[in-house]
């Protein structure tokens, strides 16, 4: 999508701090990190604007993902203690329409579900 932030950082239009890239998939450093460690992954596709749009075609990306991030995890020593989480819909604070999930931790860091 032409005016899309994430497309442009998949395409290399706008810098991303990457740390992991493949055909299909990136992850970089959040921006406007909320934890110590503030990971975002993306299909790099524009294959859907948010998990509201997920079907059974998605499960090979969606779960390579969540595989590299546990790898990132490792590699960033928050293995012991993370989260992932991704917003849909304005009404919960997504700002970027790009299917995308935010892997949080580090330090005393913890995002309170309960
Ligand atoms: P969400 O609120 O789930 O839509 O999250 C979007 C995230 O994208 C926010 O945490 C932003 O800080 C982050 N973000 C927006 N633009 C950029 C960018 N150019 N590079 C890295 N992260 C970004
Ligand atoms: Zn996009």
């Amino acid at each position: 999508m032409s005016d899309c932030v994430f497309c442009k950082i998949a395409a290399g239009e706008i810098p991303g701090k990457k740390l992991y890239e493949d055909d299909d998939i990136l992850a970089f450093h959040d921006i406007n990190p909320v934890a110590p460690v503030h990971v975002l992954l993306i299909p790099k596709k524009h294959i859907a604007s948010g998990a509201a749009d997920l079907t059974e075609e998605h499960s090979a990306v969606i779960g390579h993902i969540f595989a590299v991030a546990a790898n990132i995890a490792r590699e960033l020593d928050i293995a012991d203690g993370f989260q992932i989480i991704t917003n849909n819909g304005e009404k919960v604070g997504q700002t970027v329409a790009h299917l995308h999930f935010h892997l949080l931790g580090g330090g005393d860091f913890r995002l309170k579900l309960g």
